[in-house]
């Protein structure tokens, strides 16, 4: 395929985009459990407005276009106070939270290699519930993930594990506020207190929380301690596009201070274009999502995010005593805000997820690890809310629907497994193994159970080399 030659008129080109999402998920009704966070039309129309009133306008130079300066900094304060920093915090907007959490690790280890010199190779210490963008950034920044357990009836991370994975190479330790997997909050003011101890920089991952937390902490609901209101904690992490409402790319990355930011920057002179200088991971970047947060923040106000934070932990309260009284199913841990697990020891939960995406819902299909389960995950937002009954309604029929289905036969499947695992080419004899459940070429699949099985029951290094293998195949 290329570039046609001639163009096509505007109408055909917005029918053909509105066509091609024929196949995705509903979520304007609600029927989505992850991904999207809606506060509404009428928001997000104010959100859409601001996002493209400031789309051509470029972030890479502040000089020229002073509204972005003015947006960032004006969004990053109000974060910042919400957080109960300082005027001492300082921080920036990134595009996600993955680049949020990266920046941090980079920030860390060019803190490290500046102040630690006795340190040869950088490690962070990081619990098993903490997000895979950390395993990302010590992928990229050549940074070793030290990962601890935890405690598998809290979800918890203990702070004496972590303080047991402390070398002399330690830079950084990280926590979550709350993790995505179970949606419970690491005892923060304890590893804080371990950081201080040895000098190291801690990070608080609340790209998830931030937000919510911060927002039931003001309207009275006890919340964990997690914040710069906590000695010891050097920077967080907190998206405005989860339960922030802004528009798709933006988050926030704050540090305790400027002596400690000044390290997440990049500054370059040495070609023969402009000279550059980038505080975050992007060059040029996009206004749109900047004046789309800057926007939904002040025009909700604390007010309107008490509704909306209301509103959805009502029905999260609901739909987790709901889950409760399905007999079978097990709700994980003691969730902090609007996001959770569940499980059960007799129904097969892949196969459940499948039940309800034939009734056209969408909820996360979770692996198991040696402290967790496999599970099913739920993150309410103030888009889906109002569907819980509705939800709770088709749970109860899936249930049922999976307990009279063929159990899905993990025994054959572990045997499959095995016998790939000792083919002499492993990755030939997966790759068949998943197009005989439906996993190849660039067909998407329609049954999930089948492969989640596999890719549960394989090492974690190979069933991440047989993803990225079909992603290869799948993007063409
Ligand atoms: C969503 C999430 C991230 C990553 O954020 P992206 O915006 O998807 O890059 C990191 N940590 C936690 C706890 C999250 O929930």
């Amino acid at each position: 395929m290329g570039i046609p030659q001639q163009g096509r008129p505007k109408e055909e080109i917005f029918a053909a985009l509105q066509r091609f999402k024929a196949r995705d998920l509903d979520w304007e009704s609600g029927r989505v459990w992850a991904y999207v966070y809606n506060p509404g039309s009428e928001i997000r129309q104010v959100v859409n407005q601001a996002y493209t009133m400031f789309l051509t306008e470029n972030a890479l130079d502040p000089t020229v276009f002073p509204s972005l300066l003015k947006l960032e900094t004006e969004v990053v304060r109000m974060v910042a106070e919400l957080l109960q920093g300082d005027e001492q915090v300082v921080g920036h907007l990134t595009t996600g939270g993955t680049e949020s959490n990266m920046l941090a690790v980079k920030t860390a280890r060019d803190w490290a290699r500046a102040h630690r010199s006795e340190v040869s190779q950088p490690e962070m210490v990081l619990p098993i519930t903490a997000h895979a963008s950390f395993h990302k950034a010590a992928h990229y920044l050549c940074v070793k993930p030290v990962v601890v357990g935890i405690n598998p009836h809290t979800f918890q991370v203990e702070p004496e594990a972590m303080r047991a994975a402390i070398t002399p190479n330690t830079i950084l330790l990280v926590a979550s506020a709350p993790n995505w997997s179970q949606g419970v909050v690491d005892p923060i003011p304890e590893i804080a207190a371990i950081a201080r101890e040895h000098g190291l920089l801690f990070h608080v991952d609340a790209c998830v929380g931030g937000f919510y937390l911060s927002f039931l902490r003001k309207m009275g609901y006890p919340v964990p301690d997690f914040d710069f209101s906590v000695p010891g904690v050097t920077s967080i992490s907190a998206d405005l596009h989860k339960y922030g409402y802004a528009a798709k790319g933006a988050s926030t990355i704050l540090y305790r201070n400027r002596d400690l930011r000044r390290y997440q920057m990049f500054a370059c002179a040495e070609t023969t274009a402009y000279t550059l200088i980038n505080p975050t991971m992007l060059s040029t970047k996009s206004g749109g999502p900047m004046a789309g947060a800057w926007a939904v923040l002040n025009y909700l106000g604390e007010e309107g995010f008490f509704h909306i934070v209301r509103t959805v932990h009502e029905a999260t309260q609901r739909l987790i005593a709901g889950i409760h009284d399905i007999p079978g199913l097990r709700v994980l841990g003691e969730p902090a805000m609007c996001l959770f697990s569940f499980t059960s020891d007799t129904l097969h939960v892949f196969q459940l997820a499948d039940a309800m995406a034939r009734r056209g819902w969408y909820i996360q299909a979770q692996p198991s690890t040696p402290f967790t389960p496999r599970s099913l995950h739920i993150s309410v937002n103030y888009g889906n809310a109002h569907q819980v009954d509705a939800l709770l309604q088709d749970l109860r029929e899936s249930v049922e629907e999976v307990r009279q289905a063929t159990p899905i036969d993990t025994e054959n499947i572990r045997a499959m497994v095995a016998w790939a695992l000792q083919s002499p080419d492993p990755m030939a004899a997966f790759r068949q193994l998943m197009g005989t459940v439906g996993i190849q070429g660039t067909e998407l699949p329609e049954e999930l159970a089948l492969i989640n099985e596999i890719l549960d029951i394989l090492p974690d290094h190979l069933a991440d080399a047989l993803l990225i293998e079909y992603f290869n195949e799948l993007y063409v």
